[in-house]
């Protein structure tokens, strides 16, 4: 279940019922300002909402001074083994630090950081990780690895709690997905904390996606997770934070930018798809409405499933359609395809109005028909799974009346 307490970090709250927010961190090194502040840059355009840096040295210290002011969005501390350079780091203004109590060197450390961030007004980021349990959790990790990460963290709630901190969220890292799945849902069930979500050295930006993906998903849609930070082995640490917003995005927890939506493709397809998808992909990063756009391979179904989408595109052989909301726009030669589409999103982009052309509009709905008479037999992916759909809702149907306690007496299916 979402968290009942939240935490503020630079402004940015977390937890309480706000939106996910998206973080990442920087992969240079922090002492190199203008590195990081590069990185920094970077990853706030793409949408990351905070930004971690790591801060192993004295010599990070020194930037992180800077950092704290010039970041455009708030910087958390990420700080291990060494509590000395936690109390710097409150000390010279990071937004939050981020440790883990276990190693930060005994309860007495914790308790001085602490004593310093509550003095600060500074929250902190409490995390266990699979590879850093206590050495009293070893067997019970041997014997059940989600209950040991769990009580893990369960401990050092409590022991923050009996500090009289409690401006902070928690984190349970493993690098399995089930694992992370099971132990946040035990956690968010036992503490009332915000919750950090990540699968720890998820692997490279394709692996790494579709395992974040399926872990930070899962719970996502449980309303698990209060902040989603992406891992992965790039060192351009904005590609984390396009995949966190595709996920939070697919789940329709936050908007942000347009949805591109596109046929699988089959044999029945007209033009490079693979091609012109990448490119209208990139296109689209530049506009901020969330509108959904479309792109089919062929025009065989008409707009069909798509047709909910604000603008699309389809083609044939020499000839395509733009469309819009299920309608017609305007057809098109299909060089010219990707830059009309982009011309209406432009127009759509200044006035928020989508101009219909009805000489236009008629042309291109008179070629759609013929298309679509043409390939009126044609038993597309589409068609197949349409069909499919109204055989298993006939069977259902069909079920509800051999069941219906009395005759002739039909349920009712939503
Ligand atoms: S039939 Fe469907 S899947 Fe195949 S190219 Fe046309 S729109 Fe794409």
């Amino acid at each position: 279940m979402a968290s009942e307490r939240s935490v503020n970090v630079g402004g940015v709250q977390i937890g309480g019922g706000a939106p996910v927010v998206v973080q990442t961190m920087t992969k240079t090194e922090t002492a190199n300002l203008a590195a990081t502040m590069d990185q920094i840059r970077k990853v706030a355009e793409a949408g990351a909402d905070i930004v971690r840096v790591a801060v192993p040295r004295d010599k990070d210290i020194e930037a992180l001074k800077t950092i704290v002011v010039e970041s455009p969005i708030p910087v958390i501390a990420d700080i291990h083994f060494n509590h000395t350079l936690a109390l710097k780091a409150i000390d010279v203004g990071a937004h939050c630090i981020r440790l883990n109590p276990g190693n930060i060197g005994g309860p007495e450390k914790v308790a001085e950081v602490a004593d310093r961030a509550r003095a600060a007004g500074t929250p902190m980021r409490i995390g266990v990780n699979s590879g850093s349990l206590p050495k009293h959790l070893h067997e019970l990790e041997r014997e059940n690895p989600v209950e040991a990460l769990v009580t893990a963290a369960v401990e050092f709630v409590g022991l923050m709690e009996r500090l009289q901190f409690t401006d902070f969220k928690v984190s349970i890292k493993s690098t399995n997905v089930p694992y992370t799945i099971a132990a946040n849902r035990l956690l968010s069930d036992r503490i009332p904390y915000p919750l950090h979500l990540g699968i720890t050295e998820a692997g490279t930006k394709w692996s790494g996606s579709l395992k974040s993906a399926v872990g930070l998903g899962t719970l996502l849609a449980d309303g698990i997770g209060d902040t989603i930070r992406i891992s992965l082995s790039t060192f351009h640490a904005e590609e984390e934070v396009k995949v966190a917003w595709e996920i939070l995005k697919a789940l329709k927890l936050r908007e942000k930018g347009p949805v591109l939506i596109a046929c699988p493709t089959c044999g029945r397809l007209q033009f490079d798809m693979d091609t012109v998808v990448a490119d209208i992909e990139r296109r689209l990063e530049a506009y901020e409405d969330p509108i959904e756009v479309a792109v089919l391979g062929c025009a065989v179904n008409g707009i069909g499933e798509a047709s909910h989408a604000d603008f699309g595109i389809t083609g044939a052989k020499n000839e395509g359609l733009i469309f819009s909301r299920g309608k017609p726009l305007k057809k098109v030669p299909q060089e010219r395809l990707v830059d009309e589409l982009f011309l209406e999103i432009d127009k759509y982009a200044k006035t928020k109005r989508i101009d219909v052309d009805a000489g236009e509009q008629a042309e291109g709905a008179e070629w759609l028909q013929r298309i679509e008479e043409e390939n009126a037999g044609e038993l597309t992916p589409e068609r197949l799974a349409k069909l499919e759909a109204e055989k298993a809702r006939a069977d259902a149907d069909a079920i509800d009346e051999a069941l219906s306690p009395v005759a002739g007496r039909r349920f009712t299916r939503a």
